[in-house]
Parts: C-alpha cells; structure tokens; sequence
C-alpha cells in the first residue's frame, strides 16, 4: 500500500468507522474503538488565545499545516485515539517500544492464548538485506510447498499441542505459554493522542520498518486517521511523511554541486568531488550513503 497524498478526503463520522474490523496479514486486524476530537479540535487548541472567531475552512487547514511544518506537538494531542488491535506477538514487541501510549493487553496468564499464530505464505518468505543488517531485500521467488513454509506449518501446530498437552496436565497458564512463537496473535487495547500517533506512523510507515508493522501502522493510517483528520493527514504526508531533512553537511554538498556551475544532473564522481571533508578518507560512510540518495531522488545525481 503506498501512501497517496493526491486526495484530501472529507471527514468521516466516527459510527462509519467504529467497530469495523480492517485486516492486517493473515489473522490480524485493526478497529477503531473511540476518538476525541478532529481537525477542528487541534485548530481549537492552537486558537485558545484568539479565541474561534469566524474562521474559513482554508484558514484552518493553512493552521494546521503551519503547525505541522514548524513542528508544533501540543496542539495535535489534543486528539486522541483508542483502537483494538491483533497483531502477531514478534510484531506488537515493536509496537510497544512506543511508550506514549496506552496500552491494554490480553493476558495469557489469565486467558489461553490465542489460537492463531501469524503463517507465511510460500510466497511471503523474505530473504536478509545485505546493505541493511536490519532490513530485508525482497522476496524469494515463490516455490509452492516451499520448505520453510511447511517447516513453519509444523513447529507451530507442534507450539500449539505442546501448550495445549501442559494446559490439559494442570500446568499454569502463565507458565505453559513460555515455548509458544512470537507469531502467536495477542490483541490489545491502544490509546493515543494524535500527535504522538503520528509520530509512530512516521516511523512506521516507513520503508525502513519491518514489513509486518508496516502493515499496520498503513491500515491505520490510510484507513482510520486520513478519514477522521483529513487536514491533518494531507499536512502529515506532505511535512513529514513524504518531507527529506537536509542537513547542514547535505546542504553544503549541494552548494558546491550548485558552485561548480555544471549544471544537474551530475554524475557520481562530481558527487564525491563534493562531499563534506570529513567523509573523503572514509571508504564507507554511511552519512554520505544517504545524502547520495536524497540527491538522486531529487534528480540532482544521476543513479
Ligand atoms: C526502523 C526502526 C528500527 C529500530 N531498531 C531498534 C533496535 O535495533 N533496538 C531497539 O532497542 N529499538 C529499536 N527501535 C525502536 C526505537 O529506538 C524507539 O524506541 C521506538 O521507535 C519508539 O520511538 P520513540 O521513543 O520516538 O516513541 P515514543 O516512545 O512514543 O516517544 C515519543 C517521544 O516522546 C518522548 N519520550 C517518550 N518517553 C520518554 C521518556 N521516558 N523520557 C523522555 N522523553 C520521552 C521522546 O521525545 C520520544 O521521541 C527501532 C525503531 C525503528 C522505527
């Protein structure tokens, strides 16, 4: 799913979208539960010291998007947003590193877990990025009945029988859980106030995120937050999602690119010509990596 800044959708009310499940991956979803406030209420805030007048429609939005731009945070907490989500348990660990949040969560010392653990499909299998020890680099091509596909297919069912046999033996359930995978679905409860919303979608969304968050963090913003903030999530695209930060050192590449009066695209040599001093002894510099790709992307460096 690619993020579309082309529209600006009208609001939605909140009946057209509480409740409804938006799925994610094989056995998860996202729902939105309840929502205070809209574009209208971070306007409000902004506002408080002139009070709300008679403001146009366009006024606002230009509010918004100056808060946005200039990085303002307050305003934008004065939304909030609760939503119910299932998500494989390798995937919500992540989640939770955003502490700005509230979070309920379904207790398997309480409850059996949950029967569904996230599958692979023969063509979901990604292979390991080598320029980026985190990330991944495509998929495999797809085999049907791949291996690993069944491999996974067994070491779950075998999680499962093996939990299930310490349950039936009268093992705790807080203690019986300890060998089930981190592709075991947990859901909670998830409230959060939009600016720091926003902030978790930057990230991600980003591409630079796990695939499977990714997932998530696309539904909830495409689905949930473009609908009931429309102001907001064109500003967001626009000033953070879609926006390049150009450092002091990017931006001095650029200058003695701009200097050197050749002309753009340049090719990669006049690149490295340019590059800021300390990066020149550096075989790799992965500064200078990025900077590369913000000038390709913006058609200053030919690829
Ligand atoms: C692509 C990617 C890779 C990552 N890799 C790793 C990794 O390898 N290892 C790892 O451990 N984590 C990793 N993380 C997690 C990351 O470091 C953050 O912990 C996580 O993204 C939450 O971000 P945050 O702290 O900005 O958000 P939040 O916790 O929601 O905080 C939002 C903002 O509130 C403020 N804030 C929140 N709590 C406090 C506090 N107690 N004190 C002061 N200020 C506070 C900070 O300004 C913070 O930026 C990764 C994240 C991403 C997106």
């Amino acid at each position: 799913m690619a993020a579309d800044s082309s529209t600006t959708s009208t609001p939605v009310s909140l009946d057209d979208l509480r409740w409804k499940k938006f799925p994610v991956l094989d056995d998860g979803f996202v729902t939105l539960v309840d929502v205070m406030g809209n574009d209208a209420s971070v306007v409000q805030a902004a506002r408080v010291s002139y009070g709300e007048g008679t403001r146009k429609v366009s006024d606002d939005r230009q509010l918004i998007r100056y808060l946005l731009r200039h990085a303002h945070t307050t305003p934008f907490e004065m939304a909030e947003v609760k939503f119910l989500v299932r998500v494989p348990m390798d995937c919500w660990r992540q989640w939770v590193r955003h502490r700005t949040a509230n979070i309920n969560e379904y207790s398997t010392r309480y409850s059996l877990a949950i029967d569904s653990m996230q599958a692979t499909q023969d063509d979901g299998w990604r292979s390991q990025a080598t320029s980026n020890r985190q990330g991944s680099a495509g998929f495999l091509s797809p085999t049907n009945g791949h291996p690993l596909t069944q491999a996974e297919q067994e070491l779950q069912s075998l999680a499962r029988r093996v939990y299930e046999e310490r349950l039936a033996s009268g093992i705790a359930r807080e203690q019986a859980r300890k060998d089930l995978p981190l592709s075991t679905y947990t859901e909670a409860y998830w409230k959060v106030d939009l600016h720091n919303l926003l902030h978790f979608l930057a990230l991600r969304m980003d591409s630079h995120a796990q695939l499977e968050i990714r997932r998530y963090a696309e539904t909830i913003g495409q689905e949930i937050i473009a609908k009931l903030f429309p102001l907001c999530w064109e500003a967001f695209l626009d000033y953070r999602f879609h926006a390049m930060r150009l450092t002091h050192l990017d931006q001095g590449v650029i200058q003695r690119l701009a200097a050197a009066g050749k002309g753009f695209p340049v090719d990669q040599q006049a690149f490295m010509a340019a590059q800021d001093a300390s990066w020149t002894n550096l075989e790799r510099c992965r500064e200078r990596d990025e900077c590369l790709g913000k000038l390709v992307s913006l058609g200053l460096v030919a690829e």
